[in-house]
């Protein structure tokens, strides 16, 4: 309500201004015409002549009325070049000032709301330099002054910044127009006043202190450097540690354009997702799925069985197929595409050379220009007292150790309530643990909006999953032959007995024994690295696991790109990494897939979203499968069709995504979707009916009721009778055909 008086406000004298022609008196005419004796005025009064002058500048300029540059002139005719100046400097940057409030009370919410994600560059940007970039435009008027006090008020820039930046900034530019008015009778324009090297002179002056601050930062980021001696020469373009997802894309891109690349791995080529993550856990969940759906058979008409299995043999398969992908991920493979493969571990000696003890035992150094740490990360083992003594298994372990089992553990405790957590919890339930998850978060999938993890809570209970949220593990004990869990929920201790413990509570970056501590690397969670992902030296890179902020395979390959080209491009363009639209799914059954923003992130970051959902229940596909359960949910701009972000939760729900991925990565919006043929009866048409939800709800209300009018003219009706049913409902079959 207020904003709305203050507009009327702003408005009324806006109008008023132009109403009462005052425009006319703030042209160099009006100015040269003006009222003969407000010299001898301003001789007789000073002090009430200067302070109207001043308030009256503030006024217009907080208006952002056009005519400043007129007062300024008149200032200098009326105060000379020093009083001139100081009026107008302070009445200039005041009105400025203020015209910058009014815009960021009026709109800056809304534009930020409305456009945050778009914004973000600029709001960073702002929030870096943006004192030196007003400092630029106040010294050299290309923009016009009111644009940019509106402009910076929609920014993240502090009041004061550019308060004083403004004052500092338009110094120059209004002492040429002061004294130009203290000569206003030679005045015959405006535009003569700023000579063309005059301007260019003050564009120099402009720009100078952003170019001050970048050298700076360059001299900074060689000062790392200091102390160590770079080489003449180097043995490589590129030395990469690491083959796991990351590194192995880095090593591919360096060799594609012909650099010459050492990829170093200490263990297995193909890091944690071939041989500890991705690949062994979706075949397991294969494995699983089949003997769930064997006991499920009755539901299709079959006869429903309980599976005779050897969990040695499913096991046995799992490592089957980590065989089977494992020529991609090989020596071979990989030296083919021209890429040098040595197995060892390596360290970094200083910020060009790499000490590597291969597996025969032997040492070798090797530099190279440019370093990509791709390291990966480790299961992180919660610091539980007795936790050694009970033992336990982790991603990494659990493959080889179960390998060894005939069946599946009995009593299977998974500590985690994480993707990795729900995917093993619930395949383990299926192929006949006794499985009982614990979680001390209220909820598991916690980064997922509520919903969805309420819908992978039941799932997994409907696979006999003990789900145990709100519930902290506190310490293992072992009493007799038997393991204990120890637990607080709401401030009592409960015990739970296991066979065994599997921790899945997070992975953790791999940060120690291979040079980051002695090199001074920085690091937090991960190794930090700006948003080219180099790290404290410019040309070591991280990219991966080790580097995060995600934990994925396609995130490692992704950012792989950015630190290959980076590093071996990055005297011509550096690329900052693109985290925009960035897909994930968790393959329990239904399976949860997201991409962009979901409703608790997009609350949380203030932005404004329309809820769109389609329920799998209606989708044809979906009934003929047996799988109807599960949702289609789109966050959209309000009133656009703009995608913000998608969650699907169903079967094949990773693969749905991917429409929306490329919807959202090309700017192509639901209606585009609803405007493609999507073949029947396919599960991708769920899709294409969220879409169509979408339209529905967008439906152009005014025009249909005009249309409907129409057709009755048409059919020569005055008035609709009973008999022609509701003629603006669409049926379900024209919706589904968009
Ligand atoms: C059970 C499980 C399931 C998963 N499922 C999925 C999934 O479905 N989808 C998905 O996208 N992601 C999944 N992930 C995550 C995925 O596996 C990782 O995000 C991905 O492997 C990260 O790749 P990376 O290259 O960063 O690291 P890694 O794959 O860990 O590779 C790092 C490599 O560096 C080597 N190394 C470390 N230090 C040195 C050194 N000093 N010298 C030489 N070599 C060194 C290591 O031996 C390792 O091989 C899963 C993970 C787990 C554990």
């Amino acid at each position: 309500m207020k904003k709305a008086y203050l507009l009327m406000v702003i408005t009324a004298l806006v109008v008023g201004f132009f109403f009462f022609d005052l425009d006319r008196l703030l042209t160099l005419e009006g100015l040269k015409q003006g009222p003969a004796q407000l010299e001898a005025w301003r001789t007789d009064q000073p002090m009430v002549i200067g302070g109207a002058f001043l308030l009256l500048y503030v006024l217009v300029t907080a208006l952002s009325l056009p005519g400043a540059a007129v007062m300024t002139l008149a200032a200098g005719a009326l105060f000379g070049l020093l009083w001139g100046t100081i009026i107008v400097s302070f009445a200039s940057t005041v009105g400025a000032t203020l015209a910058f409030l009014i815009s960021r009370y009026l709109l800056h919410d809304t534009v930020q709301k409305r456009f945050g994600d778009r914004l973000k560059p600029i709001n960073e940007g702002i929030k870096k330099d943006g004192a030196f970039y007003l400092f630029t435009l106040r010294l050299v008027p290309v923009f016009p002054f009111f644009l940019i006090n509106l402009l910076m008020g929609l920014t993240p820039i502090r009041a004061l910044t550019f308060f004083w930046v403004s004052q500092v900034g338009m110094l120059a530019g209004t002492l040429v127009y002061v004294n130009a008015g203290t000569q206003l009778a030679q005045l015959d324009s405006l535009s003569g006043i700023l000579s063309p090297s005059l301007l260019l002179s003050f564009a120099l002056l402009g720009v100078f202190p952003l170019l001050a601050k970048k050298l700076l930062a360059v001299i900074k980021a060689r000062r790392v450097y200091a102390g160590y001696q770079k080489p003449s020469h180097f043995d490589r373009n590129l030395i990469v540690i690491g083959a796991g997802a990351g590194g192995l894309v880095t090593a591919y891109i360096a060799a594609a354009v012909k650099a010459k690349v050492t990829l170093i791995e200490a263990h297995k080529m193909g890091g944690d997702c071939l041989n500890y993550g991705c690949v062994p856990s979706k075949a397991l969940i294969k494995s699983a799925k089949l003997a769930h759906q064997m006991r499920q058979a009755d539901h299709y008409g079959l006869e429903a069985t309980s599976p005779h299995f050897s969990f040695r043999k499913v096991m046995a398969r799992v490592h089957e197929v980590i065989r089977q992908v494992e020529p991609h991920d090989s020596i071979e493979r990989y030296e083919g595409l021209g890429v040098e493969v040595i197995q060892g571990y390596a360290r970094l000696v200083d910020p060009w050379t790499v000490e590597i003890k291969r597996n025969d035992g032997s040492v070798q150094q090797l530099t190279s220009r440019s370093i990509v740490l791709a390291t990966g990360a480790r299961p992180f083992i919660p610091p539980l007292p007795g936790i050694k003594e009970v033992g336990y298994v982790t991603s990494d372990t659990l493959w080889d150790e179960f390998a060894k089992l005939d069946e599946a553990p009995k009593r299977l405790v998974v500590l985690g309530g994480g993707p990795i957590g729900c995917e093993l919890a619930q395949s383990f339930a299926r192929l006949g643990s006794q499985v009982t998850q614990v979680e001390m978060a209220p909820r598991i999938l916690i980064r997922e909006d509520e919903e969805v993890s309420e819908f992978a809570k039941a799932s997994l209970q409907g696979d006999g999953v003990a789900v145990l949220t709100n519930h902290k593990a506190l310490r293992c004990e072992k009493q007799g032959g038997t393991k204990r869990l120890i637990m607080e929920y709401e401030g009592v201790e409960k015990i739970i007995e296991f066979d065994t413990l599997l921790c899945a509570v997070g992975r953790v970056a791999r940060l120690q024994g291979y040079g980051l501590e002695e090199l001074g690397i920085e690091t937090n969670r991960t190794i930090v690295t700006n948003d080219y992902l180099e790290t404290l030296y410019p040309n070591i890179y991280a990219a991966g696991d080790v580097a995060g902020p995600y934990q994925f395979t396609h995130t490692a390959a992704h950012q792989a790109w950015y630190a290959a080209v980076n590093a071996l491009f990055s005297q011509f363009k550096r690329f900052k990494v693109d985290y925009r639209i960035i897909p994930w799914t968790t393959f329990i059954d239904p399976e949860v897939a997201q991409v962009g923003l979901n409703e608790q992130e997009a609350k949380k970051k203030g932005i404004a979203f329309e809820v769109t959902r389609y329920g799998l229940e209606d989708l044809d596909r979906a009934i003929t499968d047996g799988a109807a359960h599960g949702f289609v949910k789109v966050l959209t701009e309000p009133g656009k069709d703009r995608i913000l972000g998608v969650t699907i939760v169903g079967k094949h729900g990773g693969d749905l995504m991917a429409e929306f991925v490329l919807a959202m990565k090309h700017g192509l919006g639901l209606s585009k979707i609803l405007g493609t043929i999507h073949a029947y009866p396919i599960w991708a048409e769920a899709n294409k009916y969220a879409a169509g939800e979408w339209k529905r709800a967008h439906a152009p209300e005014r025009v249909l009721i005009w249309l409907e009018k129409y057709h009755q003219w048409r059919r020569g009706n005055a008035k609709t009778s009973p008999a022609d049913g509701p003629a603006t409902k669409h049926s379900d079959a024209s919706d589904r055909l968009g």
